[in-house]
């Protein structure tokens, strides 16, 4: 018999894992939400993405009563009405089930009716799956085998990165299932425990006391980031960038290059391919700035930005291009595949340089930023592009930031080897 559950809630399935990686992030997220850093675009993005893969995934169990709330205010009544469902036989799949236990509410991506009992489903934007995925199974799990739901399997859905697009999106083929109720069984009681603990956590009069570290960082970049570590004088981005000179210079270009170009690139990954003949997350080229003596005006600009099914044509021009230069600098966080190609994001990887500013990651800005004493550069719309690809109007813009960028790049360079 399916019960009713109390309807106030303490933790939830993100203040949960938020709770495991820093019980302080816990505390501030529940008592004072107003310290957070303010969301990137590249973070808004990925919530963005999360959340449009979650609505495709509907569609590969159609039909569903979707339980979604309006706003928070409505979770109570979003609970009721779940249990409610569980007990109707017209309802065979419900989207967003909201359930409560020991003062925990989750949000169940996919709840599909399995003979007498449920399938639960959460669904991940990846290719892969991570422990944090295992544990935010393993609590909600937890949640709804204390509501008294039977359930006959618990399973991740994540992106297939073998699929391959070929006419209208298959959801069958694009999505992969992993049962992962054994682990969510083993792990209940730890789960009761920590539930137990982070309840505690937040009832608290004042935050605990944790030291920064780096928790800061993994799982996830903590939201606190800029409030606890403000104080840190390492932080200071006017100290000197340490780097290994030795490493640095073993690198350095052999012959040395009398033809120098310089390459920036605007790429774009979407989850769910776009394009007949692509995967998940495939590497798209959409633009490039190439500056170099051999180009009219001191740059080439080359975009696919309006019409994606071009992005073949920009690696095989680029590969024309650089041909013509002893060697072209870029900084690039993802692998870049040429011959003439060097890569400084890999070089000083390489010669582990470090300063505070990078702690987050190694961004063009921040590198620029750390060599050059916290002089700012430019604002730019690689993310923007990647988040709006579909509505950019100024490819102007675009165009003038990867020029930007392509300027720093140089600058960087030549700091190091000239
Ligand atoms: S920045 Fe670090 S110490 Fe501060 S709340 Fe976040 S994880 Fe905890």
């Amino acid at each position: 018999m399916i019960t009713l559950q109390p309807i106030m809630h303490i933790l939830s399935k993100s203040t949960y894992i938020k709770g495991l990686q820093c019980e302080k992030a816990l505390y501030l997220t529940k008592k004072h939400p107003y310290l957070r850093d303010r969301l990137s675009i590249e973070q808004r993005a990925k919530f963005q993405r999360g959340t449009d893969v979650g609505i495709l995934a509907h569609q590969y169990f159609p039909g569903g009563v979707n339980m979604a709330p309006n706003s928070p205010s409505q979770f109570p009544k979003k609970v009721v009405e779940t249990m409610q469902n569980l007990n109707n036989p017209a309802v065979n799949v419900m989207y967003e089930a909201v359930f409560q236990h020991n003062d925990t509410l989750v949000m169940v991506d996919l709840l599909v009716r399995d003979g007498d009992q449920w399938r639960a489903i959460e669904v991940k934007s990846s290719l892969r799956l991570s422990q944090t995925y295992y544990n935010d199974a393993a609590l909600q799990y937890y949640v709804l085998n204390g509501c008294g739901v039977p359930l006959s399997d618990f399973m991740l859905m994540h992106l297939d990165g073998d699929y391959v697009k070929e006419g209208p999106i298959d959801v069958k083929r694009l999505f992969k299932l992993v049962s992962v109720i054994d682990f969510a069984k083993e792990q209940e009681p730890i789960i009761a425990a920590n539930v137990d603990r982070l309840k505690n956590v937040v009832a608290l009069p004042h935050a605990p006391q944790v030291a920064v570290g780096p928790h800061c960082r993994e799982p996830y970049p903590c939201d606190f980031f800029g409030h606890c570590w403000k104080n840190i004088p390492q932080e200071n981005p006017d100290i000197p960038f340490t780097i290994d000179y030795k490493a640095l210079f073993a690198q350095a270009p052999q012959p040395r290059p009398r033809n120098i170009a310089v390459l920036s690139l605007l790429h774009h990954y979407p989850a769910v391919p776009e394009l007949d003949g692509t995967r998940p997350y495939q590497e798209m080229l959409l633009a490039f700035v190439l500056s170099g003596d051999q180009e009219p005006d001191g740059h080439t600009f080359w975009n696919c930005i309006d019409d994606h099914s071009r992005w073949h044509e920009g690696p095989e021009l680029l590969e024309t291009l650089m041909s013509r230069y002893d060697l072209v600098v870029t900084f690039s966080p993802s692998p870049v595949h040429g011959l003439k190609i060097f890569n400084l994001y890999e070089v000083l990887q390489n010669a582990q340089m470090f300063h505070p500013l990078l702690k987050k990651g190694m961004s063009l800005q921040h590198t620029f930023e750390a060599v050059f004493h916290g002089a700012k550069l430019f604002e730019h719309s690689r993310i923007i592009v990647e988040a709006l690809a579909q509505d950019l109007t100024s490819y102007e813009q675009v165009k003038e930031d990867l020029i930007a960028e392509n300027e720093a790049i140089k600058d960087i360079y030549q700091h190091f080897f000239k």
